[in-house]
């Protein structure tokens, strides 16, 4: 039976990373077992920076955003001689399963810490709901109400100037933070790398919202990394009737502290890490799906078809 624990943040932070660290070492201690905490990611892990966490040291981070842990990035950890050095630091404190919560970068690296005997379990740590066997990653929810906050006071002044507002989202080509802000604020177009994107028919749309319906202004979400947002803009003043405002919402949606639904999200999928990780199984990552706790090999879980989820692209269209 294993007896020790560590659990590390990897990959970008997102709200209830902490809520999870203190889930999986009070789950963790509560079930006999010692719980360590590796600082900034695999990075910590191979240069030993790790140390025990108590019920007192997780305590009063439910609510904070980031990760008490700190995140990092460290590419080397695809080569194996990395790894290597990263279990023997495991060894040296008996340290035999991890629970890893980050993105599909970071479950790549579960995944082949567990082929090298660490059994490790994966914890969809991301604001950009890009882990697609989970219907929603721990901190997407969090980020769609601070999307949803900033663009409710865009609108607000954008009614006063006759402006189109163009919002930028992050979602790491996911576009769910997109689709889901723009339903929740009643968003006049959406663009997501599903919807695809043509300028022509976007300007069209903002000349029969202007023309026709007589609207006062106009609201765009679109997704990152589709086109330049202050270009659009530039095109928008020019070739429509309104006056084009770009807004980058940027690093301020993976900041706050956890909503409460992350926060519950989060302690749920950390009890169930520590289940799975006492029951001896590794190379696995924990959902929600259809308002379940379930986990899936992670090598399923990586190539599950985005669809596989339940579509709500109509919605949008039906609202208009
Ligand atoms: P995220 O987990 O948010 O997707 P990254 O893709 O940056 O973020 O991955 C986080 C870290 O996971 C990387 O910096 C690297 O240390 C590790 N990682 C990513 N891909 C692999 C891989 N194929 N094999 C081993 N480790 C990986």
């Amino acid at each position: 039976m294993v007896k020790r624990i560590g659990i590390l943040t990897s990959g970008g932070d997102s709200p209830g990373m902490n809520a999870a660290i203190r889930a999986v070492t009070r789950v963790g201690l509560n079930s006999g077992l010692e719980v360590f905490g590796i600082y900034n990611g695999y990075k910590g892990m191979v240069e030993g920076y790790i140390e025990p966490l108590t019920r007192n040291s997780v305590s009063q981070i439910i609510g904070k955003g980031g990760t008490i842990l700190g995140s990092a990035r460290l590419p080397e950890f695809k080569d194996i001689e990395v790894r290597k050095k990263a279990i023997s630091q495991l060894k040296k404190r008996g340290i035999e399963a991890v629970v890893v919560v980050g993105g599909d970068g970071s479950y790549r690296g579960a995944l082949s810490l567990t082929e090298m005997g660490i059994n490790c379990i994966g914890l969809p740590g991301t604001i950009d709901n890009d882990i697609t066997c989970t219907d929603y990653t721990i901190g997407f929810m969090t980020a769609l109400g601070t999307v949803t906050d900033a663009i409710d006071k865009l609108r607000d002044t954008s009614n006063s100037h006759h402006r189109c507002s163009i919002v930028e989202v992050m979602g790491n080509r996911c576009g769910d933070l997109a689709l889901y802000a723009g339903i929740a604020c009643g968003a006049d177009i959406i663009v997501t790398s599903d919807t695809g994107f043509n300028e022509e028919d976007i300007l069209d749309r903002l000349r029969e919202l202007d023309l026709i319906r007589k609207k006062k202004h106009a609201i765009i979400v679109i997704s990152e990394k589709i086109t330049d947002v202050e270009k659009l803009a530039k095109k928008v003043s020019l070739n429509t009737g309104f006056s084009g405002r770009a807004t980058v919402l940027g690093h301020i949606q993976r900041g706050g502290g956890p909503c409460p639904f992350d926060r519950m999200l989060a302690s749920q999928m950390g009890e169930k890490a520590v289940d799975l990780l006492m029951q001896g199984i590794g190379g696995q990552c924990v959902s929600i799906r259809d308002n379940k706790i379930v986990a899936y090999p992670i090598e399923k879980a990586l190539s599950m078809p985005a669809d596989s989820r339940k579509p709500i692209t109509n919605l949008f269209e039906r609202l208009l």
